[in-house]
């Protein structure tokens, strides 16, 4: 790592007052949970067209299919893992006051539970489940533990209609009031981070656009390139929890905490 670099960012980010934080499942890969398009990753395993909601509704093979992998922690559905540095790293600076919160494109919650208090899902989260006909909603665990005992495609308790974790699928609208949220956050930032995205999936690959064009300082922490690079006032070419880890050190020495 570049250390006038790291000395950089960390000036950048230590005056913020309204700092944005953007994640993609590359700040969870040190976690445990693969992400999507580097090699190994989810799509590297599985067929990307099969993942919509219209085939989770049409086909009762496919559901029984996604509860299997998610009974034997093939997919983002896990219980065993934990925050990382880098998450913790993305609440200490919403404790310092200087970053609004995080924007994330994750369904694993890991942002909170290393203290992050404002989050805003863009794909909901994968520790709750969700019926598609009466929306009741309750802890994952329920329906795994439901799936182990044997029942291939539980249905929901209450009303007998079709049970998913509450996350949004391929051909599922994004949340109209977090996206509204996002974008005032985006606009509203002067300091925009991202971590961990590849920057390829629209609409969450706006906000950054969003926040540039409004004023912001981009800085991009990534293991590799994105769209994005070349209008970043900072790029980090490093794993997440190492470098966010560096970054606060210094940002810490500056805030006098
Ligand atoms: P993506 O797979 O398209 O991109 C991840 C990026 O992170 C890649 O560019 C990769 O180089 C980088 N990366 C991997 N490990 C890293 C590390 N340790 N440090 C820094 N960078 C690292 O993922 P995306 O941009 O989030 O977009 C795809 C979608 O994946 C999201 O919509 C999300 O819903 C879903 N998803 C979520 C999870 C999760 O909740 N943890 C996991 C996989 C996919």
């Amino acid at each position: 790592m570049d250390d006038a670099q790291l000395d950089r960012i960390a000036e950048m980010l230590a005056s913020a007052e309204r700092g944005v934080s953007f994640t993609g499942a590359g700040i969870s890969t040190e976690s445990g949970i693969p992400d999507f398009r580097s090699p190994g990753g989810f799509w590297d395993r599985n067929d990307a067209s099969k993942f919509t909601i219209q085939n989770f509704v049409r086909d009762p093979e496919h559901r029984k299919e996604r509860w299997k992998m998610a009974a034997e922690r093939r997919s983002f559905v896990r219980d065993d893992v934990e925050p990382n540095d880098g998450h913790r790293a993305l609440a200490r600076l919403e404790e310092l006051g200087l970053f609004r919160g995080v924007i994330t494109q994750n369904v694993d919650r890991l942002h909170q539970r290393a203290g992050s208090k404002e989050v805003l899902e863009l794909h909901g989260n994968a520790t709750e489940y969700m019926c598609l006909s009466c929306d009741d909603r309750g802890p994952i665990s329920d329906v795994i533990e439901r799936v182990k005992a044997g029942e291939e495609d539980p249905s929901c308790e209450h009303c007998g209609g079709i049970v998913k974790t509450a996350t949004v699928s391929f051909g599922q609208q994004l949340p109209a009031d977090i996206v509204m949220e996002a974008r005032r956050w985006s606009y509203d930032a002067d300091v925009f981070l991202v971590v961990g995205s590849s920057l390829l999936v629209y609409p969450a690959a706006g906000f950054p656009e969003i926040a540039k064009s409004a004023g912001a300082d981009l800085v991009i922490v990534n293991k590799e390139p994105t769209p994005q690079d070349e209008t970043a006032d900072a790029v980090v070419l490093g794993g997440a929890g190492e470098t966010l880890g560096a970054i606060l050190e210094r940002v810490e020495a500056r805030v006098g905490s």
